[in-house]
């Protein structure tokens, strides 16, 4: 896997240490973290609340780092602020309010990636780019989270050159994110995009967090 990383890397004229790879575990015991853990890996993404919280709390001997990467009903909340280090899918205001009121006070604020929606009707979660700036705006007024960027699913296909399109959009609006929010004091360092199908295209379009599991763990069980 880091193999694949350094050579798209290479292609892209990268630096390999300037993608950080994150192991997508969902549906993955504790005990495959484990072993992941052992090979090197240190950040861990997770879809499912209960799931990920039972992983979390049967690995607290390692010193992991935890992302919650499904989507976030407004009721449930407050696991991922509690135990969780990151959140990449934040798509609305209330559940970014919701987030920093329930971060605990003494952590760290919880580390967040907003969620856009690039593949327009093809997807149905993320914010719309249109009104990524109002929600940056509010995140960063919130203390209990960090804004670090922005993170994208899009739909899935076999064109690279339509992978690497919708890539570039996330790439753009990130730029002009940047760009709006600088004078705040805000810097963006992170652009949450590519798995398992698509991580080339990502990493040659600025990709700093690729997300991956069928890659690192095998295909997972269908259900
Ligand atoms: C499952 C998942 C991944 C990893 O997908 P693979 O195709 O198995 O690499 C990445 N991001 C999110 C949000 C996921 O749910």
């Amino acid at each position: 896997m880091r193999e694949r990383i350094a050579q798209a890397c290479a292609a892209a004229h990268r630096p390999p240490v300037s993608v950080r790879l994150l192991a997508a575990s969902k549906t993955f015991s504790a005990d495959r973290v484990r072993e992941a853990a052992a090979a090197g890996q240190h950040d861990f993404g997770e879809n499912y609340l209960q799931e990920g919280v039972e992983k979390i709390d049967a690995t607290r001997d390692l010193p992991l780092t935890w992302h919650f990467i499904g989507p976030i009903q407004s009721n449930k909340t407050r696991p991922i602020a509690e135990r969780f280090d990151w959140v990449h899918s934040v798509d609305r205001e209330k559940i970014a309010r919701r987030l920093s009121e329930q971060r605990p006070a003494g952590q760290d604020p919880l580390q967040a990636c907003i969620e856009v929606n690039v593949s327009g009707e093809a997807s149905k979660s993320g914010v719309a780019p249109a009104n990524v700036l109002a929600l940056a705006k509010c995140i960063t007024g919130l203390p209990g989270l960090r804004l670090r960027g922005l993170m994208a699913i899009p739909e899935p296909t076999d064109d690279m050159a339509l992978q690497r399109r919708r890539f570039a959009v996330l790439r753009e609006l990130q730029r002009e994110l940047q760009e709006a929010l600088a004078q705040e004091g805000v810097v963006l360092d992170t652009l949450s995009m590519g798995m398992s199908a698509d991580l080339e295209a990502a990493v040659a379009e600025g990709a700093t967090m690729v997300r991956v599991g069928t890659a690192i763990f095998g295909e997972r069980a269908k259900t």
